[in-house]
């Protein structure tokens, strides 16, 4: 039997043409939408940069407006859960969306220590990307170097 390789991607925040030298690069010959509702223009996506919901000690700031203290403390589990998903060399994790209403499983990755971690929740397309997360305090690779992570990943 041949073997068939299946890729996912994210079109959200990415132009076009980036989009489509992607595809390219992988050889990609067909793609399906896998999203519930492709019509559903409420679907959000969040690009964030982890450090702007800490203080300089990386602690969640005393003071916080409660929708982004919420929102940090869902980016910070997604953080635990990929970058746990990253040594136990699991490409998908899941735990429940964010979005109210949602009662869906979100999926995390991470393919690579020095890239953003992702998200996505195929009910309500609810996507995002994580920057900036190493080192955090949810970073479980962060004790270890990049060399001794990927060896522990590869068991
Ligand atoms: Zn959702």
């Amino acid at each position: 039997m041949p073997t068939r390789q299946f890729y996912t991607i994210g079109y959200d925040g990415r132009k076009p043409e980036e989009f489509l030298s992607l595809l390219k690069a992988k050889d990609i010959k067909a793609i399906v939408d896998v999203r519930l509702r492709p019509d559903n223009e409420r679907q959000r996506c969040y690009v964030a940069n982890i450090r702007h919901f800490l203080d300089k000690n990386g602690d969640f700031p005393n003071i916080m407006p409660n929708p982004a203290r919420k929102m940090a403390i869902f980016l910070t589990r997604i953080i635990s859960s990929a970058t746990e998903a990253f040594l136990k060399d699991r490409v998908l994790v899941s735990m429940q969306c964010n979005r109210k209403g949602c009662h869906e499983e979100i999926l995390v990755w991470l393919d690579d220590l020095n890239k953003d971690i992702e998200w996505f929740c195929p009910e309500c397309g609810d996507n995002g990307f994580i920057s900036n997360w190493r080192g955090t305090k949810w970073d479980k690779t962060s004790r270890l170097s990049s060399v001794v992570a990927e060896l522990a990943r590869r068991g």
